[in-house]
């Protein structure tokens, strides 16, 4: 039981504090906009060429149905690097600086007109990952969890609806990536404000 709880646990979103930036980027954003709708995407290297399939899937169901029109363009170094390439990564080691408990986490930087660029991390040290076809229990679904980390790429923040996948509380089988009710939900949302 205890074990269980453990891994109800949060998916976060934080931006820190980019003070080694050159002076156009700013600390305190003012909006979640980006300035253009298409956006480029990496994967870390190491990544498993399956996980690849499964994040290009997500993307494309972000394309289809947002404003945004997502493009994959290779591999990149992993983890949080502020180097103008929106970088997808797998982690074994995860950052010391935030917490353990953090499933996956996203940080955006901004300039003065919007975003200019996000990554996302996924905790492979704390939790496993599986996939909607493979269903092992217990592990938490990269489809969801991933939707919910793109959720905070294109700008959005949490919500307080339990059944959003941008609630901020999600059990293992809770990121299960449901395609109609999902795609339904993409189709509303209004991402910049
Ligand atoms: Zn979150």
């Amino acid at each position: 039981m205890a074990k269980q709880s453990f891994h109800r646990i949060c998916l976060i979103f934080v931006i820190f504090e980019t003070l080694h930036c050159s002076p156009a980027i700013t600390t305190t954003p003012s909006y979640s906009c980006w300035r253009q709708t298409q956006i480029d995407y990496y994967i870390n290297t190491e990544a498993h060429p399956q996980s690849q399939q499964y994040i290009n899937f997500i993307f494309e169901r972000f394309s289809a149905f947002t404003p945004f029109l997502f493009r994959y363009l290779g591999r990149n170094a992993a983890g949080i690097r502020h180097d103008s390439k929106n970088t997808i990564s797998f982690l074994r080691e995860w950052p010391t600086t935030i917490p353990l408990s953090h499933i996956g986490f996203t940080q955006r930087w901004y300039d003065s007109r919007g975003i200019v660029e996000a990554d996302i991390i996924l905790n492979q040290q704390s939790v496993g990952f599986t996939t909607v076809d493979a269903r092992q229990p217990g592990k938490y679904f990269i489809e969801g969890v991933l939707a919910h980390e793109i959720g905070h790429l294109i700008g959005l923040e949490h919500s307080e609806n339990k059944d959003s996948f941008m609630h901020h509380y999600q059990k293992p089988e809770e990121t299960e990536w449901n395609l109609a009710f999902s795609d339904a939900m993409l189709k509303r949302l209004k991402p910049c404000r």
